[in-house]
């Protein structure tokens, strides 16, 4: 078996290849074609699960944002529970709180009022107090955006990795983006 070598890989400058299969998915979720974006965003994170990838619960989140979209919805809530699972392991209240929150007005919004209730509840057992994950400081930073150039990802200024107030690293490929004023 052939062993790769272990390399971080740097955090900033140069274009970065970006999976193909990564940026389909975006674009049938895009398209709204749920179901295949799911299929697809399911294969990316069982293949990151795998290889212990730092994204993995990311890649989780999206399939099971889409199958919930698809009308899928027993099939969403796994990915949602092991994306939030991910987090709360690592003690990364931020983003379970983040991610978390978004899944319950999802599933609200579309009337899931029940599951909606299971991530409201996994939230309040699991973050540890309503701290500082909630007062996040979202100063003046550069607008970027809407969709990651390298991977087709919707960005969200409050999802992305800041590396200085201009720039912003996507979550799903890393890619830096660059923002404007
Ligand atoms: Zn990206």
């Amino acid at each position: 078996m052939r062993r790769r070598p272990f390399r971080r890989p740097f955090r900033r400058g140069g274009p970065r290849r970006v999976p193909p299969e990564l940026r389909r998915a975006n674009e049938l979720m895009e398209a709204g074609h749920f179901t295949q974006a799911a299929e697809a965003f399911e294969i990316i994170a069982r293949r990151a699960d795998a290889r212990r990838g730092p994204r993995a619960p990311q890649f989780h989140f999206r399939t099971g944002q889409a199958y919930i979209l698809a009308g899928k919805v027993e099939s969403g809530m796994p990915h949602i529970k092991k994306a939030l699972a991910f987090f709360s392991a690592r003690s990364q209240w931020e983003p379970l709180y983040r991610f978390g929150q978004r899944a319950v007005d999802k599933l609200n919004d579309l009337g899931h009022t029940t599951q909606a209730e299971e991530i409201a509840d996994y939230l309040s057992n699991n973050l540890p107090e309503k701290t500082a994950h909630t007062q996040r400081t979202s100063h003046k930073k550069a607008t970027l955006p809407t969709h990651c150039p390298g991977c087709g990802a919707p960005l969200r200024a409050d999802e992305v990795d800041w590396i200085d107030d201009h720039t912003a690293e996507c979550i799903y490929c890393s890619s830096p983006v660059r923002g404007e004023y």
